[in-house]
């Protein structure tokens, strides 16, 4: 199998991996891909399974993304997941979208039914609750939460999940502070009922100030960073250090590296943290039960991408 296949390939499939022992029919989308671990998570739960068929990367940029699509069925696939950044353009192009991805706006897994109709589902916000239980031994529902890049993709999902889950308290933080509040009316609903611990807002959208974020971080159990910065090694953390406090948790969206800067300062203040490993497996897992109806072999998954980040 290749590193990574294009579109050109997609186009010609059966020529483009005539030489495969199993035909490879389930896929993750994105721009850039070589990096994704999926293929290595889900080639492992496809074998463990029994399941004759393989997951491969294919690097679709985003003026492809509608003919890469409408491909798939004739193809022969399955389904695929959807990463940077195809997963808000890739919610126009499907027959039906799940409620939950509609609402946020951000798909991450496509079924492909056996009649060639398309469904798109989103997984990373129970991704995120299954990885902060398995990370740190508490649910969602019972923390004050504060998300950072909450108008992003992944942090809408993490949002919506957090506000589902009915969390204590969710104060959501973005660069561009207009989304922020946008998510926040969109998630007004869901904080109705008085769930009052002291005299702090259950939902707010707060601007990115250091003094600002200080202040909210006294009413907060868990941070998760869903920015991006944090991915290259030069990226500086996205809160200071000093404002961070041991009894912090501190979850980190990023699975690139094992510790990014801001787990680094986290774990510098004797905060706990995690990377986003745990997401990724977890998110991965809910796209496999979608596409096979059936229990994911979470272990293997594990397993196989331990191995997969020491090669
Ligand atoms: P996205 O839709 O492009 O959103 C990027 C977010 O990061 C936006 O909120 C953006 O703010 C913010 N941002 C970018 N640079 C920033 C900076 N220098 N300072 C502050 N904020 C900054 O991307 P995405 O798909 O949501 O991905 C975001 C992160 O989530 C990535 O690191 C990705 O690896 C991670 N992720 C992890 C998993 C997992 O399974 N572990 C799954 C999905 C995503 P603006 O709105 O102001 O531009």
């Amino acid at each position: 199998m290749k590193p990574v296949y294009t579109l050109e390939d997609l186009r010609d499939w059966k020529n483009a991996t005539a030489g495969e022992a199993l035909p490879i029919r389930l896929a993750v989308f994105g721009d850039p891909v070589a990096h994704s671990l999926s293929p290595q998570m889900h080639n492992a739960a496809l074998e463990a399974c029994g399941i004759p068929a393989r997951y491969c990367r294919l690097h679709i940029h985003p003026e492809e993304l509608p003919e890469a699509l409408s491909l798939l069925p004739k193809a022969g696939f399955i389904g695929a997941n959807f990463t940077i950044p195809h997963k808000a353009a890739v919610l126009g192009l499907l027959d039906t979208v799940d409620d939950h991805a509609r609402k946020i706006g951000v798909v991450n897994t496509v079924v492909v039914g056996e009649d060639g109709r398309m469904s798109g589902f989103n997984t990373d916000g129970p991704g995120l609750l299954r990885a902060v239980r398995a990370e740190f031994g508490v649910d969602l529902r019972d923390l004050r939460v504060m998300v950072l890049g909450a108008g992003g993709g992944a942090g809408r999902a993490i949002s919506a999940q957090c506000a589902i889950e009915n969390c204590q308290r969710l104060v959501l933080v973005n660069r561009t502070f207009e989304k922020a509040q946008q998510v926040a009316a969109e998630l007004a609903p869901y904080f109705k009922d008085p769930r009052v611990f002291g005299p702090a807002r259950r939902l707010e959208a707060v601007p990115w100030e250091e003094k600002e974020l200080a202040r909210q971080l006294a009413n907060t159990d868990l941070v998760i960073n869903a920015t991006s910065c944090g991915m290259k090694r030069t990226d500086p953390s996205v809160l200071p250090a000093s404002i961070l406090q041991a009894n912090l948790l501190v979850y980190d969206t990023i699975y690139t590296a094992q510790l990014t800067p801001l787990l680094a300062d986290a774990q510098s203040v004797g905060a706990r943290g995690a990377n986003g490993a745990s997401m990724l497996l977890y998110q991965g897992v809910g796209s496999f039960e979608l596409w096979f109806e059936r229990e994911a072999p979470v272990e293997v998954m594990k397993a196989a991408m331990e191995q997969a980040k020491h090669l």
